[in-house]
């Protein structure tokens, strides 16, 4: 993989990323009364993660009077992509084709989702190798097994 090393989200900064995501421009009085009661945070909790981002520079934060604005510095959907890579990376290659039958199998989805998907696969198919390369390390997948 050649994409940049992005900071990592934990799941409790996730929370606060989505906020910030869907109204673009926060103060942290606006994330603590949209998060507080889904979460059961304290005040203090919520400006600890809010700090911890800023930190790590995914949001940005900005003094307008006395008042600071947060808004991110990374998209939702650049979020999205390096989760599932790093989620995908943590396992052999070759279970990574029913790992994704498995999350299609539990989604529930829109005609317009399973049209999109219908289409994918079709190009997928012309795409499609014989057997897919392990690069694991011996004793972490059960691929080198297979092969004796
Ligand atoms: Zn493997």
């Amino acid at each position: 993989m050649t994409n940049k090393i992005q900071p990592t989200i934990s799941d409790a900064e996730w929370e606060i990323m989505r906020v910030v995501w869907t109204n673009h421009t926060v103060t942290s009085k606006e994330i603590t009364e949209i998060v507080k009661e889904k979460m059961n945070w304290k005040q203090a909790t919520i400006k600890t993660l809010i700090g911890r981002l800023v930190e790590k520079g995914i949001l940005k934060t900005e003094a307008i009077g006395n008042k600071y604005l947060y808004s991110p510095v990374i998209s939702e959907e650049e979020s999205f992509k390096s989760k599932t890579t790093n989620f995908f990376d943590q396992m052999c290659n070759r279970k990574v084709g029913t790992t994704l039958a498995e999350l299609i199998r539990e989604a529930t989805l829109s005609h317009a989702d399973v049209q999109m998907l219908e289409e994918l696969i079709q190009q997928k198919k012309e795409e499609a190798v014989d057997s897919v390369p392990c690069d694991c390390i011996p004793g972490q997948c059960d691929c080198q097994h297979s092969h004796s």
